[in-house]
Formats: structure tokens, sequence, C-alpha cells
């Protein structure tokens, strides 16, 4: 009788361990899906905006066309710095020459994309 009774316990411990471990695979599942779903949305809201040098164009990108354009891109060594160190930036292709974009802004009030490196972070349209 006392045997039993361990090993009902032991049953229901193990069964427990069990549900828990399903539980937790499947709020891993779930996790998984929407993860995959949400990751790219091809929308115009996900958009981020690029400049392209080359065009002396900015652009829109939606986040799943971000994905396929992004590449990491390594600058020169920049001369006046002593410890040579050299931090890769995000960019991405170009969809007119295949050159590499660099991470623009968009104005709000005329909708000119522009890089704000080059312009000193104001939109170069703008009256000042
Ligand atoms: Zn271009
Ligand atoms: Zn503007």
């Amino acid at each position: 009788m006392e045997l039993m009774n361990v090993s009902g316990g032991q049953a229901a411990r193990i069964s427990a361990v069990i549900l828990l471990l399903v539980t937790a695979a499947l709020v891993a599942l779930k996790g998984e899906a929407w993860w995959w779903t949400e990751r790219a949305p091809d929308t115009p809201d996900s958009a981020t905006y690029w400049y392209c040098h080359q065009c002396r164009e900015g652009f829109a990108l939606t986040a799943a066309e971000y994905e396929k354009r992004v590449f990491q891109y390594l600058p020169k060594g920049d001369p006046m710095r002593q410890d040579g160190l050299v931090r890769p930036e995000l960019r991405v292709k170009c969809p007119r020459c295949s050159a590499g974009a660099v991470s623009a802004r968009r104005c709000l009030t005329d909708n000119e994309i522009f890089d704000p490196a080059e312009t000193g972070g104001v939109c170069p349209k703008c009256p000042k």
C-alpha cells in the first residue's frame, strides 16, 4: 500500500513535469511563430529611409525590402583616428545603382529624404 502511494506520487510529479515541458514548448512555438510573421512586415508604416550618395536621392524601404537589401559596410579606417578602430555600418543596396545607401531621415513637412550626416540633421529643402 505504501509502495503504491509512492509510485502514485511520483507519477503525478512526472506528469506535472511533462505538462510544464509541453506548456513551455507551446509558448516557445507560439513565440517563434509570432516572431516569424512579425519579423519583416511589407507595409508602408514599417518603412525606413535611406539616402544614396551616388544617385543623390533618398528612398524608403519596407522592413521586408530592407531585410533583402541590408548589408554590413566596413568603412576604411579614418586617418584622423589614432586607434584605427573601424566600426561596421549597416547599409542597403540602392535599388537604382546598387551602391550602399546610408540611413536617412524624412522631413515631416515636405517628405524630403536626406542624409542627416551631410546636412547637419536639417532638411535641405525647408527654408531656414
Ligand atoms: Zn543609387
Ligand atoms: Zn523639409
